[in-house]
């Protein structure tokens, strides 16, 4: 039975929904281009790129150090958000012995690289920033900027004690199972190599930032830099701004997604001129940040951030929807519609893909109201229907932001659109080329984005061998395969802590992090007890596997995976990688979301850790 004609007519509606599915699949069509994800380049410590991934501008030179060949209890890879957590729930369970080891020098992660200005988080601070309570800290705004966000990395690091054994700017080049003795030896771009009887990888979903292989990009003879490894001696300023060392420079930003739409008008504002080259423009939604209220904020009783991350999740979930966060939340949006539409139909009478296509509808919706905010603040038609995007809100990144849009009414401001699938012509020694026009620059700056999705190895970059020297990434060739997202059969002790599978458990990161976390820390805990060390048997990943493809998905995640055929090519379709060729994707993540994961989790830790092998020295 189709949709009751009500909800689909145009009029009513305001728009054709037909003709905006017709313009998504002749968007895809132009956009999509055979080379897939091998258009990247890769940019590793090995190769000629190598500054992107190690320079620190933010630190200065790097000061030598002995390297260690001592052991700890644990070993975690990676500082930030997962690190820091897992780190802190170690030692609050009493467990002193831990090293954070990071390629930054300091904590923060996400944090400690992306300073671009304007660089903020797009989910609410009270439930993003970790650990509030424990370390006694209250966010200043609804959305906190990066600085306030680096800090409160490094309050958590002091907090805790981690900065004692800590190891920065140290870069992980091998992590290998020693079976005689049972332990991990970590070895490092220093020299160390230091035994571990735990490691837990938090490298996290974004910390190799990548660069689009458009032909001459070596043969620039200007400045260019990534987006995460900002050069604010180039640009003058700071992550609130200012850059006033560009106001004689000609800038490119080769890029759109996230934090292109954070950083622009901050480069506009500084620079003589600016060219953003956009190829898919991301879907700017309005902001609305606001200063913390400090009455609401002294009214808090104490447990309010677990509860307000479980309410966050359960809402994202559809479980126990959260009227006020639900308003309050730009993320929730399609939802809203959803759950309007929903009222208007007996939904059981609704097969799968009348479902489907309501969800669809409230897509729509918030696209027309994004599409219309185009409109409304961008001055020159033309620049406005080339920033509308035209495709679902799951297959891109949706963002916020007041001031991308306004900053293209500027004069010194041009937007060049390179949409179609061969994008930008090249790079030459002055400039770049684009629809055959050569746009002379001083400095490109690639808001190009990092490897979230792409083959494992790259993404964590890490050679990690277990058991009978087996590579993690053989293991993983026909896609991951874990026990709850963070054990792997073959690699005892090792722990995969948030990075791959939080990544697309929630919208908030910290909010799975916080249950899985506490959930390893006990497991660990039963570990120590039972033994030297413990891995999942092969039938209990099977198990795990069958569990993350059969469960059924949220509303949440069926709007926004619902698309994935009709996207136009981002990182999170793979770009554009075809279903039949793509890995198993579904093994990185669990349809139901944070919430029922934590529950199954917990419960296994707490049970009986069926399918749990445990070793004895
Ligand atoms: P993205 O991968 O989202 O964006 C990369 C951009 O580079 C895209 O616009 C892409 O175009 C463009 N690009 C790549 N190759 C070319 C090329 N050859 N020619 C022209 N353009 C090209 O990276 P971001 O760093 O923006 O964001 C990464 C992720 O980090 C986000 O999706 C989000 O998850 C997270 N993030 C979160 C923030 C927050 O919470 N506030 C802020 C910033 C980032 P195309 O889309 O056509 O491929």
């Amino acid at each position: 039975m189709p949709l009751p004609q009500e909800l689909v007519d145009p009029e009513a509606l305001g728009f054709d929904p037909g003709k905006i599915t017709d313009r998504y699949s002749a968007e895809r069509a132009r956009r999509m281009r055979a080379d897939g994800q091998a258009q990247f380049i890769d940019i590793t410590p090995e190769s000629q790129y190598a500054r992107y991934l190690l320079d620190d501008h933010y630190a200065g030179a790097a000061t030598t150090r002995e390297p260690l060949t001592d052991e700890v209890e644990f070993l975690v890879i990676g500082g930030g958000w997962a690190g820091l957590m897992m780190g802190a729930r170690l030692k609050q369970a009493g467990i002193e012995d831990v090293r954070i080891v990071d390629a930054g020098s300091d904590f923060g992660g996400t944090w400690y690289w992306n300073r671009y200005p304007g660089a903020q988080c797009d989910v609410q601070s009270y439930v993003y920033m970790p650990l509030l309570e424990e370390t006694g800290y209250f966010p200043k705004e609804r959305y906190a900027y990066a600085s306030e966000l680096l800090e409160h990395a490094e309050r958590i690091g002091d907090h805790f004690g981690l900065y004692e054994k800590a190891l920065f700017r140290t870069w992980v080049t091998d992590v290998r199972w020693d079976e005689k003795a049972m332990r991990w030896i970590v070895s490092t771009n220093v020299g160390d190599r230091m035994r571990a009887r735990f490691v837990g990888i938090a490298t996290g979903p974004a910390s190799r930032p990548r660069l689009p292989g458009i032909p001459g990009i070596d043969d620039f003879r200007g400045k260019s830099f990534h987006t995460s490894r900002w050069d604010y001696d180039y640009t003058g300023g700071g992550p609130e701004g200012g850059l006033d060392r560009l106001a004689d420079k000609r800038v490119a930003i080769i890029g759109t997604g996230a934090t292109a739409i954070q950083c622009v008008a901050h480069v506009a504002a500084g620079a003589r001129q600016t060219y953003v080259f956009q190829r898919t423009p991301s879907s700017v939604a309005p902001r609305g940040n606001a200063p913390t209220d400090p009455d609401w904020a002294k009214s808090l009783k104490p447990g309010w951030q677990r509860k307000m991350m479980a309410a966050f999740d359960k809402t994202l979930a559809g479980i126990e929807v959260d009227e006020q966060l639900l308003e309050t939340e730009g993320m929730f949006r399609t939802f809203v519609h959803v759950r309007k539409l929903m009222e208007k139909v007996d939904l059981s009478t609704l097969s799968a893909e009348e479902m489907q296509q309501l969800f669809q509808l409230g897509d729509h919706t918030t696209a027309e109201e994004i599409r219309r905010r185009v409109e409304d603040t961008v001055q020159d038609p033309e620049v406005a229907e080339i920033l509308k995007h035209w495709y679902y809100g799951g297959c891109k990144r949706p963002t916020f932001n007041d001031d991308y849009l306004e900053a293209f009414n500027r004069p010194n401001v041009s937007l060049i659109d390179v949409s179609d699938a061969k994008g930008i012509d090249r790079i030459t020694e002055r400039g770049v080329v684009a629809n055959g026009v050569e746009y002379e620059v001083d400095c490109i700056i690639y808001a190009s984005g990092f490897e979230i999705t792409s083959d494992f190895e790259k993404r964590l970059g890490i050679p990690v061998f277990g058991q009978g020297g087996q590579s993690l990434y053989d293991h993983w060739r026909d896609g991951m395969r874990s026990a709850y997202g963070v054990m792997v059969h073959g690699f005892p002790n090792l722990f995969m802590v948030g990075g791959l599978f939080c990544f697309t458990l929630s919208l908030n990161y910290s909010g799975t992090l916080e249950d899985q976390t506490e959930v390893l820390t006990r497991l660990v805990h039963v570990i120590r007890q039972r033994g030297d060390a413990a891995q999942p048997t092969i039938e209990a990943e099977e198990e795990w596997i069958r569990e993350q493809i059969e469960a059924p998905p949220t509303i949440l995640s069926s709007i926004f995976g619902g698309a994935a055929e009709s996207c136009t090519p981002g990182y999170y379709t793979l770009e554009g990688t075809p279903m039949a060729e793509r890995r198993d994707t579904r093994r990185e993540g669990y349809a139901p979301g944070g919430t029922v994961y934590a529950e199954k989790f917990r419960s296994w830790v707490n049970g009986n850790l069926a399918g749990l092998e445990f070793m004895a020295g």
